[in-house]
């Protein structure tokens, strides 16, 4: 980068200023030339204290013309330049580094919409709540194929990090983006996916615009508006866009893991069923197609949160029909195939509305039978089933004893769960055949290298937590699991290629919770399955193996909670409900298969080189500018972050090439204009004249603590 390029040295403004002052201070820029630039004229717009700031440099530049300064002047001027300047989009490179520290730093940050900092090779994506104009094809040129210390922390660098990764080294990537509700995890990863198929250039303008649509269309069937996001994902996913060897994009594959299906029959207070019912209700409306999909013209009950008027008259949903529509058509899918998805998905709606009586006579008393024939019969035929059929389904059930197959009736209750499981199935189902038919409409023809990213749903803690509940948060626990394994191993490394004793690096590992969890045949996972085949075991049972079998400080049985157990996981302490806890085991399938395939998933990660999201909710009313200092807190601390820059801490947490290191603090040993040599011996000079102590030399860096640079910068000010 050169002064001239303010482009290139588009940092926060007065690291920038700083930087061009340090490097060359005659060369400085034109300060109104800055201003064209979109970053600098973003923060300047909402900043009154920089306008202030710039206005009086414009001036002192307009008054000091080309004027040299002296010498000493230019010293001044440096050191304290050297101070002002410290890059403060890293918080490893915090002075000191603690909690209230680190809060206000984000604080300060936020306020000037800096929503993104670095923790190392970590960034924190603070959630602005409001849109942004750093996202544009321009933010794309910009941090194409430039120094990470070049452009301010941004999710298109970590793209761009992962992208160059591949194509450098030739090793498939991975972005683990984590974070809780509502904290930015999937507009995160839409961004990413934008950025990679700006960098992957395909000479395909069409596939370019397929894999944009991916996610949109995935989402429609996975995201549900909850109390606590309006677009919440109800599932996870893990995106990989198929690379060449030479970095053009060749196609896209999704995995989907663990869709709560629950949500097609029942949502929570406040809540809603996944978006795509109210799209194609809407849709249907407006096409005047309701009654070709035998669809009701009052509200289907599984949108019963919403009143049709709202639907129909809704001018977003109709709007998000229509980008359905088009998703689908871009992708490939022929009209037959969307047909029939709306066929489904008008049959699970009309199922809802089926309803049961039991018939009483003499003999028989659990016997049920559908009343009002007519959604039974639009439901069958949307199916292309008999009503017969469907109902004979519905409300009986083959039983096989000893060989002989019964048929047993159905009570009004049992039918009416058969029902709701036939629901959740179809769009179970439904959903898996959809990303299926993605993956071989988008698949790569030939292969090469890819990066993954990873959106799961985040850590959860309700009032009331269920099995569903349990999965997700074994998921985080096994992420996290991840995490650390990998940011102690870089650590780690990085200790041991310069030459430097790498037990140094603790950390709390959560092994033990996972091993709780995994382990075989004691762990939670497989006892629960033990118990789950039992015909007669109960929910009070599974609490009793658990409590009988289960001996650590994780776990634990609440004293006058009735079918509780609480969990001490990374993230915090969890009470869970085991009501239909056995239920939702043997309905779904076997938690252990479950936590297999999230293994396969970890597994596959593993294999590639992992960059890290971390998505933190400022608060909770969904406000910009918002800053709630005890909710970030907390997340810091649960993600890891806080103990992350502990880590560092505790550690060497700078570790600065000799050759830098002396030309920063060489007038701490030798005279101000005279630049010694950038060896090591000189380091070691300066760091015995500054009398510090408990320093470490590496083979090419001097690594120091924390509190080495406060004293280093302290000392300099003084000379
Ligand atoms: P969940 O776990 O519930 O799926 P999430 O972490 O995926 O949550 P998002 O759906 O990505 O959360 O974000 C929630 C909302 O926050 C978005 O709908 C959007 O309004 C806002 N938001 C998140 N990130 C950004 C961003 N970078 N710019 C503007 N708004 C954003
Ligand atoms: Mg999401």
């Amino acid at each position: 980068p050169t002064l001239r390029n303010p482009e290139q040295w588009c940092r926060s403004f007065n690291h920038f200023i700083g930087q061009c002052l340090i490097k060359d201070f005659e060369a400085r820029p034109s300060v109104t030339h800055l201003l064209e630039h979109p970053f600098i004229k973003q923060v300047h717009d909402k900043d009154v204290a920089l306008q202030q700031q710039l206005a009086a440099l414009i001036q002192e530049q307009q008054e000091a013309g080309c004027k040299t300064k002296t010498k000493h002047e230019r010293i001044n001027t440096r050191k304290t330049l050297i101070i002002q300047s410290c890059p403060d989009d890293d918080l490893v490179n915090l002075e000191f580094l603690d909690e209230e520290i680190i809060i206000n730093h984000l604080q300060k940050r936020y306020d000037e919409l800096q929503v993104y900092t670095y923790v190392g090779d970590i960034l924190i994506a603070l959630n602005p709540f409001q849109n942004l104009s750093i996202y544009s094809p321009q933010f794309s040129k910009l941090y194409h194929a430039v120094k990470r210390v070049d452009n301010p922390p941004h999710i298109f660098a970590t793209a761009d990090a992962a992208y160059r990764g591949m194509v450098t080294f030739c090793k498939d990537q991975c972005i683990i983006i984590s974070g809780e509700s509502g904290a930015g995890k999937t507009e995160s990863a839409h961004l990413i996916v934008q950025h990679l198929t700006f960098l992957g250039k395909a000479n395909n303008r069409t596939l370019r615009e397929k894999i944009l649509q991916v996610n949109p269309l995935v989402e429609a069937f996975g995201n549900a508006c909850t109390a606590i996001n309006d677009n919440s994902s109800r599932f996870g996913k893990y995106l990989e866009m198929k690379f060449t060897l030479t970095g053009a994009v060749i196609g896209a594959k999704i995995s989907e893991y663990l869709l709560e299906k629950s949500r097609v029959i029942k949502q929570a207070t406040g809540e809603k069923n996944f978006h795509i019912f109210y799209y194609i209700y809407a849709g249907l409306y407006h096409e005047d197609k309701l009654k070709t999909y035998r669809l009701p013209d009052r509200t289907p009950p599984r949108l019963h949160r919403k009143v049709m008027q709202d639907i129909v008259s809704s001018k977003l949903y109709k709007e998000q029909f229509d980008a359905i529509q088009e998703g689908f058509r871009n992708i490939g899918f022929t009209e037959e195939e969307v047909t029939s998805v709306y066929r489904i998905l008008s049959a699970i709606l009309n199922t809802g509305n089926i309803e049961f009586a039991a018939i009483t006579s003499q003999h028989q008393t659990d016997k049920s039978e559908v009343p009002n024939s007519e959604a039974l019969e639009n439901a069958a035929s949307l199916l292309s089933i008999g009503p017969e059929e469907l109902q004979e389904a519905l409300t009986s059930q083959c039983v096989v004893t000893r060989g002989e197959t019964i048929i047993r009736t159905n009570t009004v209750d049992k039918a009416t769960d058969v029902r709701d499981a036939m629901s959740k199935a179809l769009y179970g189902r439904l959903f898996s055949w959809i990303v299926n038919r993605i993956n071989s409409l988008l698949h790569a023809a030939e292969s090469g290298m890819n990066v993954g990213i990873l959106d799961i749903f985040g850590f959860e803690n309700f009032k009331k937590n269920s099995f569903e509940q349990l999965c997700i948060n074994i998921a985080n626990e096994q992420i996290q699991f991840y995490f650390n394994q990998h940011i102690f191993a870089l650590e780690q490394m990085e200790y041991q290629s310069e030459g430097v004793d790498a037990s140094l690096v603790e950390y709390e590992d959560n092994r033990p919770i996972l091993d709780m969890f995994l382990q075989k045949p004691m762990g939670l996972l497989s006892l629960m399955d033990e118990e789950s085949r039992f015909p007669q075991a109960t929910d009070q049972t599974l609490v009793d193996k658990f409590e009988d079998n289960l001996r650590c400080k994780y776990f634990w049985i609440p004293k006058r909670v009735e079918l509780c157990f609480g969990i001490q996981h990374y993230a915090g302490k969890v009470m869970y409900n085991v009501d239909g806890f056995l239920e939702k085991n043997r309905d779904t399938l076997p938690a252990d298969i479950v936590v297999y395939s999230l293994m396969d998933l970890l597994s596959k990660m593993v294999v590639g080189q992992p960059h890290f999201v971390r998505c933190i909710k400022p608060n909770d009313d969904r406000q910009a500018l918002r800053f709630c200092k005890e909710r970030v807190m907390l997340q810091l601390r649960y993600t890891g972050i806080l103990e992350t820059v502990n880590i560092r801490r505790q550690g060497y947490s700078h570790r600065i090439l000799f050759e830098e290191f002396v030309n920063r603090y060489y007038y701490l040993a030798f005279r101000a204009h005279q630049m010694p040599e950038t060896s090591k011996e000189n380091a070691v000079a300066i760091l015995e004249r500054a009398k510090l102590k408990d320093w470490v030399l590496g083979t090419t860096k001097v690594f120091l603590r924390y509190y080495h640079v406060e004293q280093l910068n302290l000392l300099l000010r003084e000379v």
